[in-house]
């Protein structure tokens, strides 16, 4: 009995040494694949950013640059990832019947905005947290709400992870804006409402932007006002499709 204790207490080193060996292999392997893709993720952003560039006539350099910084891909939920191309010329679903903006759109809605580093930036509709990486990027401070509380949190996991501390969000119903860091230099609106919410009126700065899609799921343009002396002017721009905004409880 002695000696198969003494022979037990033994054993377990060279296991232990072994599993780690595996381990370590394990690890290297990841890593150079890691490697690979974060590799062909970049080149397929560059590619996406010269189509900006070239194709859809995006001139803001301060857009196309953080365009080709935020890791797009990484803002898509794991599901999601290998069944779309992230970089593609297209939207694509995230989950929950809501779908991250095609990158023509972002990159033409921020554009529009004419956004400076430290202005205030309300976003309604994080999603997959995108937008407000890209805002993040180039020096806002986003403050993001979003209805759906499992896109919230994912949005704001990896706005943390990739380092964007500017970035804020709030798993809310956009119809009441975000009060708290009101006003703001400029809102963005992600989903389409029938009526201009009043609250986002409100909430923006004197002098401040906004960009919305808005009208019903069939018909919906994409519209810019500016808040000048108190009144809003409005010019309507592209006809455009967006998921329609949806009302929250208690709105
Ligand atoms: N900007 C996002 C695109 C999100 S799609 C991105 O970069 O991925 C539009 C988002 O608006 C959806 O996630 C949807 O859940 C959200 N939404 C719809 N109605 C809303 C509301 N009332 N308040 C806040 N978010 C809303």
């Amino acid at each position: 009995m002695g000696i198969s204790a003494t022979a037990q207490q033994l054993k377990p080193q060279p296991q232990a040494q072994s599993v780690k060996t595996k381990a370590t292999k394990k690890e290297v392997k990841t890593r150079e694949a890691t490697k690979k893709k974060e590799k062909k993720m970049e080149q397929e952003r560059q590619a996406m950013v010269e189509q900006l560039r070239n194709h859809y006539q995006i001139t803001d350099q301060r857009v196309l640059t953080a365009m080709s910084v935020v890791r797009r891909h990484l803002y898509f939920p794991e599901a999601y990832s290998s069944q779309y191309a992230p970089y593609g010329d297209h939207p694509a679903p995230i989950g929950h019947n809501q779908t991250i903006s095609q990158p023509y759109i972002v990159a033409y809605m921020t554009q529009c905005l004419n956004i400076q580093p430290g202005e205030s930036v309300l976003e309604i509709g994080a999603g997959s947290g995108y937008q407000a990486a890209v805002l993040a990027e180039m020096g806002a401070e986003v403050y993001s709400v979003e209805i759906i509380p499992a896109l919230a949190e994912h949005a704001r996991q990896i706005l943390v992870k990739e380092g964007y501390s500017n970035a804020h969000i709030l798993a809310g119903d956009g119809y009441k804006g975000w009060a708290e860091h009101a006003p703001y230099d400029a809102v963005i609106v992600a989903c389409a409402p029938e009526e201009l919410p009043e609250a986002l009126v409100t909430q923006l700065k004197e002098n401040g932007r906004m960009i919305l899609p808005l009208g019903s799921s069939f018909s919906q343009r994409l519209v810019i006002l500016r808040k000048t002396k108190g009144k809003i002017h409005q010019e309507n721009d592209l006809p455009v499709r967006f998921v329609p905004m949806v009302h929250g409880e208690g709105s």
